[in-house]
């Protein structure tokens, strides 16, 4: 239930929903529709990440009791939409957890990684806790939450109607956001009355140079729509092997090393890919390029077993060159002693490690190893919560704390936006045309900060849609 004053928009019998994340923030993507006869679906289940000193609390307290949660509908594998169904699971969910094949498979990894951070940092933290005579605290979730997690994950294909519960049927369409990324289609049929919401999930690009573009999908009476490049359009200039080569020539002539951090799942397959199709055009400079993050390596290899997923530019690639995301020079960084050997060893060099905000992970150790050298150039390739510490640098600090210590930003500091995963307003402008707008009744923007939200709903009521909602957190509406 949502803070009294939302209740004026409730009638009873009401079917409703409420926004419990990616509500006027990218990250934490969790929406609980709740139908007339009371049964609840929850569309994605994402983690909070990046809110500062906020996160914690925010992830621990979802805004809803998961034991009532009859099923739940996964729109893509990323943290910020997957990473809090352990706890889920953990506080009491028992149902199914419905999302595209490959979107199971790389979840199970991810999910896996996550648990295995949460106990490692509630350990570290516990330590710091005991110290100041503070109680013991439990993790957000456990292994043993996660793989319980991953028996409940039932695959469906694309443009496939599903039974999830009685009287509501599931479809997924592709999003061409990262492999398996969908867009869900619910059909809801209640008391003799059919509804259709639609949930982007996370919109990609039309023209990716990997991914098939979003699909169209049937009219819908509600929409929820992510809205994180609502304001902007991508930088259509030099295509990304060619600012990558830039960065590369650059630290080569500084003897430096360049730090990506980039995402898991998704951005690392794409610089792989870019590297690749420098290597082809026999443009690739003759240097080390370092994966360090054995997640990114799992990754790839399960993005590699998905091919028909792929779209044209690429499967004709793969006719003659057999492995697009591998090339001369490729190493792969395992276990975190050979990690920490990168610190040692001299420049120039590329180094391709996670997290993409570098908020955690191998990457924010090379960060503060690199970032008081102006040797080095440390490169964002995509999107940074403004709290993250890519936001932080990429906003212009001059100093930033790092596990504690504070450092001065020597190095050079950059970003290569037209790497997005993310659609531009173009593309969410596209997604949507396959829609009558004045048959849905209302469009609420998710996944966007405020201020780019505004903006884009001022574009949408241009475009004929009459009903526009930026919700906040926890905020719950009715539908009829
Ligand atoms: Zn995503």
């Amino acid at each position: 239930m949502g803070p009294p004053w939302t209740r004026y928009y409730l009638k009873i019998a009401d079917m409703k929903i409420a926004f419990h994340g990616a509500a006027q923030t990218v990250t934490g993507s969790k929406h609980l529709v709740t139908l007339k006869n009371g049964k609840k679906i929850l569309l994605d289940c994402g983690m909070f990440q990046g809110m500062g000193r906020d996160t914690e609390a925010m992830n621990r307290d979802m805004g809803f009791d998961a034991r009532e949660v009859d099923v739940m509908i996964l729109s893509h594998a990323h943290i910020d939409h997957s990473g809090l169904i352990p706890k889920l699971v953990g506080d009491g969910f028992n149902g199914k957890i419905f999302c595209t094949p490959a979107t199971k498979t790389l979840t199970a990894i991810l999910l896996e990684d996550s648990a295995e951070i949460q106990e490692s940092d509630a350990k570290f933290s516990n330590k710091k806790r005991a110290q100041q005579h503070l109680p013991y605290q439990e993790p957000l979730y456990t292994s043993a939450d996660a793989e319980r997690a991953l028996e409940m994950l039932v695959p469906v294909e694309y443009g496939q109607w599903a039974n999830v519960i009685e009287g509501v049927e599931v479809m997924f369409t592709d999003a061409g956001h990262i492999i398996g990324s969908a867009c869900v289609h619910l059909k809801i049929n209640e008391n003799g009355k059919l509804l259709r919401l639609s949930f982007s999930g996370d919109i990609g690009r039309y023209r990716d140079v990997i991914l098939k573009s979003p699909d169209v999908f049937p009219q819908a009476d509600y929409i929820l729509m992510e809205s994180t490049y609502g304001n902007s359009l991508h930088d259509p200039g030099d295509s990304t092997p060619e600012l990558l080569l830039k960065w590369i020539r650059d630290v080569i002539s500084k003897k430096g090393k360049l730090i990506l951090p980039a995402f898991s799942v998704g951005r690392t397959q794409e610089i792989l890919f870019a590297l690749n199709q420098l290597e082809l055009e026999n443009t690739l400079p003759d240097i080390d390029y370092y994966v360090d993050s054995p997640l990114s390596i799992e990754a790839t290899s399960v993005v590699k077993s998905y091919p028909s997923y792929f779209n044209r530019n690429i499967q004709q690639i793969m006719k003659t060159d057999n492995d697009p995301f591998a090339f001369r020079g490729l190493k792969y960084v395992k276990t975190v002693e050979q990690s920490k050997q990168l610190n040692y060893l001299n420049g120039p060099m590329v180094i391709i490690s996670a997290s993409g905000m570098a908020d955690a992970g191998r990457v924010k150790h090379h960060i503060s190893n690199t970032i008081e050298n102006s040797r080095n150039s440390i490169v964002f390739t995509g999107y940074c919560e403004p709290r993250s510490l890519g936001g932080r640098l990429l906003a212009g600090a001059k100093e930033v704390g790092i596990y504690g210590v504070d450092h001065q930003v020597n190095a050079e500091i950059g970003s290569i936006r037209s790497m997005s995963a993310h659609g531009d307003y173009e593309d969410l402008s596209q997604w949507l045309s396959c829609q009558d707008p004045k048959l849905v009744k209302k469009l609420f923007l998710v996944h966007g900060e405020p201020d780019v939200q505004g903006e884009f709903k001022k574009r949408l009521l241009k475009k004929g849609f009459p009903d526009i909602m930026i919700p906040e957190r926890h905020f719950e509406i009715g539908l009829d």
